[in-house]
């Protein structure tokens, strides 16, 4: 497998949308294995395929104390159903530093395959909700500052490049 990293904005593969995965074999094992690695070395509670480099339709989403007992891997990941709304704050491991108050659904039940290539279906609100809105986002080239106004967008982009040179003044 070649190495994977994190890539964060303004990286353009976050850009792109992620493909289907037809064939799930052990490569697709092995690379949502690295990708819970990586995902809680960076202290993330979900990752999706393209923030690694890697443009598969895939996520992965970490065990969080009484919501999931064990890890959730997505694979071609469908949102089929969304409801109600909700607010709260939102962050991303692709945009280190930030965070932002975003909308979303309050409820949703997505369909995927799991690792043995079986049709599943989840059904989610509040935090589980929103972090697989948040990860199917991403497999379309999407990023939670999209969902901002306009205005606040652009503020939190400018605020996000001038976090970026101080690191990069720093390195
Ligand atoms: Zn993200």
């Amino acid at each position: 497998m070649e190495k994977l990293r994190l890539r964060y904005y303004p990286d353009r593969i976050l850009k792109q949308k992620a493909l289907e995965i037809k064939n799930i074999d052990g490569s697709i094992r092995a690379l949502s294995q690295e990708m819970l690695r990586i995902m809680r070395a960076s202290r993330g509670v979900g990752l999706a395929g393209n923030q690694v480099g890697c443009l598969k339709s895939i996520v992965v989403i970490d065990a969080l104390e009484g919501l999931l007992e064990t890890p959730l891997v997505l694979i071609n990941p469908r949102i089929r159903q969304a409801e109600g709304e909700m607010i709260g704050e939102e962050g991303c491991l692709s945009l280190p530093g930030m965070s932002a108050t975003v909308r979303r659904h309050e409820r949703i039940c997505a369909a995927f395959l799991d690792l043995d290539g079986q049709p599943m279906e989840i059904e989610a609100r509040g935090l589980m909700a929103r972090i697989i809105q948040h990860e199917t986002d991403h497999l379309t080239g999407v990023l939670y500052p999209q969902h901002l106004p306009l205005v606040t967008r652009r503020s939190f982009l400018r605020e996000y490049r001038e976090k970026e040179r101080d690191r990069a003044r720093r390195l």
